[in-house]
């Protein structure tokens, strides 16, 4: 049985996406990542549409690739050339210098007329001509056939035809692309099988498109009906709604069809791939990404934490560890008790099932939650409230007083806002003053200024997120605001949060919180 070999083109099809943009370097960066993670082929570009595309087949030139063969992309030769040799974008494609070349040429009678405007018959020739000869200068040749199942459906005839014509001029594959994304996962697989009947001995791959939410589905569609290459992007990145989502189909492939596509060890490396080229295409991997979000093996609800600590095939479809995520767990108001034990074990706190202690958390968090708290994002003050019960912590500073004055005047443009505080550090008054574009700014700065001689651990601290978010009123009088702030110390990133009818109040709850958490887990 043929292996299912993985094509990457996020360098390509993936770069087409709104709002994605890779320098030479990050090019570079992304195809040594792949060739590390497994990928069989590595897209780079088309060289004869982007003078990008020819800097980076150059610098690659030098950069040794271990699993992985570089392809270069290109349109079959152009209608008006006198012949393969002598076409400008053949040329370009065997300066890249790679070993492997994918030529898409169209596969749909109505391309080949309206857009093409050319005969059936010179498409034929065209497709014929540009493979010869690309064999005959020693290049393992990926056809692809471009809106083929759109041109199967239309005039499967002529589709057939292309991919014959293809196969006797020597391409290694042929790559059945559904262009428009529009397909379901049932015609592509019965529009593959009939394929495979035909040309039994062809290898078969697929590259699918997003628009109908099925890329995913179709390339396993592909491969069930006799598929063994497999088309797509990192994270599904591509034009419009995306690519097949390599990061969906590798773990499919290998732990649920019994494809063995890479190692163990590379596939433990896919939510790390998966974010690091995220990264790099500077986007924002939603949490409920297949596999690598960070929600994937998030637990909230309390009868499902309580179960997945039984035995986590309860509620999990595959185990964390394989892709390289974690089981999580959230603290929320469905939490039961398993859930905290688990929270607190995982802080190394020991919470027994039957202890008081933990009778009183779950009671305390019950208490906040109905008021407005929510610890989802302020797993800090979470902590905090573990370690209070725990007795694993300790009281930075008492508070005497607190004033933050607000004051504008009709000349000027700004608000400026002063903060003073006056606390008990270590048996020692402090009283300090300052001022911030707003209050939580200068409530910051004359915190640190009172802290700061004692706790230097606190200068690393940086408030990098702070979101208000207004709760509906629980009795129609005041209504209740919930602050978060999220603060890094450049290593780890944690979540505070405070509530209050008072939006200074709830930031001031929110920014202690953030200030304790560090000092108590520095100590
Ligand atoms: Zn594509």
């Amino acid at each position: 049985m043929k292996k299912v070999t993985l094509f990457d083109t996020t360098l390509r099809d993936g770069e087409q996406g709104e709002g994605i943009s890779f320098t030479v370097d990050d090019k570079v960066a992304i195809a040594k990542l792949l060739d590390d993670f497994g990928i069989d082929y590595i897209e780079g570009g088309w060289p004869g549409s982007n003078p990008k595309a020819v800097e980076f087949f150059s610098k690659m030139k030098k950069a040794k690739l271990k699993n992985a063969k570089l392809v270069a992309f290109g349109s079959t030769m152009r209608k008006n050339s006198k012949t393969a040799k002598e076409d400008e974008n053949i040329k370009m494609l065997i300066s890249s210098g790679t070993p492997t070349i994918v030529i898409f040429g169209k596969t749909w009678d109505l391309h080949v007329r309206e857009v093409f405007k050319i005969s059936l018959d010179k498409n034929l020739a065209l497709i014929k001509d540009s493979i010869e000869y690309l064999k005959k200068q020693h290049k393992e040749v990926i056809f692809d056939a471009e809106h083929f199942f759109d041109g199967y459906k239309a005039n499967p005839e002529y589709a057939m035809k292309v991919l014959a014509t293809a196969l006797k001029a020597g391409a290694d594959i042929i790559c059945l692309c559904e262009t428009n994304g529009g397909a379901l996962p049932f015609e592509v697989e019965k529009i593959v099988a009939e394929v495979k009947a035909t040309f039994p001995e062809a290898t078969i791959g697929g590259h699918m498109h997003n628009d109908s939410g099925c890329a995913v589905a179709n390339s396993l569609a592909a491969v069930n009906a006799g598929a063994t290459h497999v088309q797509g992007t990192i994270n599904g990145f591509g034009e419009r709604c995306g690519n097949a989502n390599l990061c969906s189909i590798i773990p499919g492939l290998q732990l649920k069809m019994g494809k063995r596509v890479v190692s163990d060890k590379q596939l433990a490396k896919l939510m790390s791939v998966a974010h690091h080229v995220a990264e790099i295409a500077n986007r924002q991997l939603s949490n409920d990404k297949p596999y690598v979000g960070y929600s994937a093996f998030t637990h909230k609800a309390g009868v499902h934490v309580d179960a997945v600590q039984k035995n986590s095939v309860t509620y999990e479809h595959v185990t964390p560890e394989s892709v390289g995520n974690d089981r999580r767990v959230v603290i929320s108001e469905l939490s039961g008790k398993s859930n905290l034990i688990s929270k607190a074990k995982q802080l190394g706190i020991d919470l027994s099932a039957d202890s008081q202690g933990l009778k009183e958390v779950l009671q305390e968090i019950k208490k906040l939650e109905h008021f407005g708290y929510q610890f989802e994002e302020g797993e800090a003050s979470f902590e905090l409230l573990l370690r209070k019960h725990a007795g694993k912590y300790k009281q930075v500073f008492k508070l005497i007083a607190l004033h933050v004055i607000n004051d504008k005047h009709d000349h000027e443009q700004e608000l400026s806002v002063e903060a003073t505080l006056k606390i008990e550090v270590n048996n020692r008054v402090q009283h300090t003053v300052a001022d911030g574009n707003g209050p939580v700014a200068a409530l910051d700065s004359a915190l640190r200024k009172a802290l700061e001689k004692q706790y230097p651990c606190i200068k690393d601290i940086c408030l990098q997120d702070y979101k208000v978010r207004v709760l509906d009123s629980q009795d129609g009088t005041e209504a209740v605001v919930r602050v978060i702030i999220k603060s890094t110390d450049g290593k780890n990133v944690w979540g505070t949060v405070g509530v209050s009818t008072n939006v200074i109040e709830a930031s001031w709850q929110a920014l202690v919180d953030s200030f304790e958490y560090k000092i108590n887990r520095s100590r």
